[in-house]
């Protein structure tokens, strides 16, 4: 199948804005070796990218430019040639490669370069050169698909077992067909196309109304400050303000912003459940769910799972939020009051520690990969600190033939370092996978690369706490930990939970008004947090200021699965006998190695991981337990 045009993975940033109860704790300001420039070229080479991996320079670029112009001509020479045989289609996937390879040097190169410093315009005009041309080829091979399902799959079976060349497209081309039963005729797949705008309208007006129109109310807080109540003042003034008074009016003013407008939200929401059931009756799926998985090959059983063992596993939850009522020393404990630190750190972790705690952290996975994460981390691969222009957050991005480049804002705290482990998964599942698999099966899905990188987290978080003694500095550990089981985990189920339940009103065929959006929200607030926390009726309307639910439908959940999937992963790794650990390690690295040459359910059990069983699940509910448990030991020892 051709590849789509190459957009380097930003991974996580998309979970960062999910995690709505993820607090900030910022750590004192540390002294270390962040340099006290903000201008790039200050900043010492060696925490900077080292662009030179990808082209020499400019004239690299070019003639490479050129090749892939020439490539794209040879590849539509080609049409109508694949029913000559596997020669024929073994030659038209590989220039497919050779294509593609191209394509994600030619984008990378100004891609990262304008993310470390967006304000070059050489830079921007040649990434815009770069999408025309993509947007070209894509054009220019969209028979390729058609095309080869035209072929018997009988037939093309025959030639991939007599073809040991066309092995590494052996997987594309067997999906390919799965997926087919899903397509309709020419005149079918035509009018779906033309619906697809239409598709996209309920969206739209929703980006318009929750940013455009949308008028945040200014509060004035018990010290005489007004704020400004956009989402970004409102997250802050929630970390910082220590007047619950103040939480409570911005939590509802803030909410009921979005509550004021509720029906046009609603009229939106019902938009976008009733396009996602017309393309899913229209491919023939019994459900809106079924559509939504079919994609990545998961059964339905996976999200049903997921949402009833959550919901049978909110004990730990709530315990969580009655030991935050007790030391913030609340009468009542609300949902706003969620993100106040309980501790303020007083360590700081500088990059170099930080690396060298990272490496110390993934002893557990061997030498080998110790040594590759080693080289990895040397090899003007990793963009550390903040300069001007540079874009924000932190991302791991990969290229083929090349290797995976870092980005990070990296500021000393702990959270930066958590980060840092984070982004080097991610970076280490590339690696293994580069190495080990040929470039058409070489990219992981979205379904297994937070498994990677939520791993190293925990490894690092293992080996914090084996380090700290001080109960103060431990407790902010585990809570960094608690913090993020919450934000990946449950929150994310709970949006899973309502979508769910949402789409099937719309399948059912009943009415989807404000009222039953927000009796559905409500209800499920109380089911998972039940009566540790006050639940106030303006959260009712937090259904309509989840970005995901109007962009990307059925799309959160896989943060959940990838964070039990580690959990169940890491537990394998860590405890039993040796020989048992080394057999999980073993099948753990199998898995990284496997990058996307078969389906994410598929490459997840062989590491031994079953997303339909309860008990795996059941693993991050159990490590939830586990942690709240230490925290009420180690806040006990906290002088107050
Ligand atoms: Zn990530």
């Amino acid at each position: 199948m051709p590849r789509r045009t190459p957009l380097l993975r930003t991974l996580c940033a998309t979970a960062a804005v999910l995690a709505l109860s993820a607090a900030a704790f910022p750590g004192l300001a540390a002294e270390g070796d962040k340099p006290a420039t903000r201008v790039r070229g200050e900043i010492p080479a060696e925490y900077r990218w080292d662009f030179t991996a990808i082209y020499a320079n400019w004239a690299a670029w070019d003639a490479d430019m050129q090749r892939m112009e020439a490539l794209m001509a040879d590849f539509g020479k080609l049409q109508g040639s694949l029913k000559k045989g596997p020669a024929a289609l073994l030659k038209a996937y590989q220039t497919m490669d050779e294509i593609g390879k191209l394509q994600t040097k030619l984008y990378a190169y100004p891609q990262l370069q304008k993310d470390a410093d967006g304000r070059d315009q050489e830079v921007a005009g040649r990434f815009q050169r770069a999408l025309a041309v993509f947007a070209r080829f894509d054009a220019a091979s969209a028979w390729f698909q058609p095309e080869l399902l035209t072929l018997p799959q009988a037939k093309v079976k025959a030639w991939l077992a007599a073809t040991p060349a066309l092995k590494p497209y052996a997987f594309g081309i067997t999906d390919s067909f799965r997926k087919q039963a899903h397509v309709l005729d020419a005149k079918g797949e035509q009018l779906l196309s033309l619906a697809g705008p239409v598709g996209r309208a309920s969206m739209n007006a929703y980006d318009e109304l929750s940013t455009s129109d949308i008028k945040f109310p200014t509060l004035t807080t018990s010290d005489g400050q007004s704020v400004l109540l956009s989402p970004g003042n409102y997250q802050g003034l929630l970390a910082k303000n220590a007047n619950q008074a103040d939480r409570a009016k911005a939590a509802a003013a803030h909410v009921g912003t979005y509550g004021a407008q509720a029906n046009t939200y609603a009229a939106i929401y019902a938009g976008i459940l009733q396009r996602d059931w017309f393309n899913a009756q229209a491919r023939k799926f019994p459900t809106t769910l079924d559509a939504a998985l079919s994609d990545n090959n998961v059964p339905r059983s996976v999200v049903e799972t997921l949402v009833a063992t959550t919901r049978a596993g909110t004990a730990p939850l709530q315990r969580y939020a009655r030991l935050r009522k007790q030391l913030m020393g609340l009468g009542e404990y609300h949902l706003y009051d969620s993100s106040r630190p309980l501790f303020a750190s007083s360590e700081s972790y500088p990059y170099k520690k930080a690396l060298g705690l990272v490496l110390e952290s993934v002893a557990p996975l061997g030498e080998d990969y110790v040594q590759r994460y080693k080289k990895f981390m040397t090899g003007g691969r990793i963009d550390v600190y903040e300069n001007e222009g540079k874009r924000s957050g932190a991302y791991s991005a990969g290229v083929y033939g090349v290797g995976p480049f870092q980005l990070l804002n990296y500021n000393d705290t702990m959270d930066a370092a958590f980060v840092l482990a984070h982004e080097g998964g991610h970076a280490m599942h590339t690696v293994l996978a580069y190495e080990t698999q040929p470039y058409s099966t070489a990219e992981y899905t979205i379904f297994v690369a937070e498994v990677a990188s939520t791993t190293n987290e925990r490894f690092l978080l293992e080996t914090l706490l084996k380090k700290t003694t001080d109960p103060k500095e431990r407790f902010l550990l585990l809570q960094h930990a608690v913090d993020s089981i919450i934000g990946t985990f449950y929150t994310q189920v709970l949006f899973a939970d309502f979508e769910l339940q949402a789409h099937q009103l719309v399948e059912k065929g009943e009415p989807v008004t404000t009222e039953v959006l927000n009796k559905l929200y409500a209800g499920l607030l109380k089911t998972y947090y039940g009566d540790a926390v006050t639940v106030d009726d303006f959260y009712q309307w937090t259904w309509a200021r989840i970005p995901h639910f109007f962009h990307s439908p059925y799309y959160v959940y896989q943060y959940a699965t990838c964070f039990a999937s580690s959990a169940q992963l890491f537990k394998g790794m860590t405890t039993g006998t040796e020989e048992a650990k080394k057999a999980a390690t073993a099948r753990y690295l199998n898995m990284l190695k496997a990058g996307g040459s078969d389906h994410p359910m598929a490459e997840l059990k062989q590491a031994g991981v079953d997303l339909t069983q309860r008990a795996t699940v059941q693993a991050v509910v159990d490590q939830l337990d586990a942690l709240v448990s230490q925290m009420e030991v180690e806040a006990a020892k906290i002088p107050r």
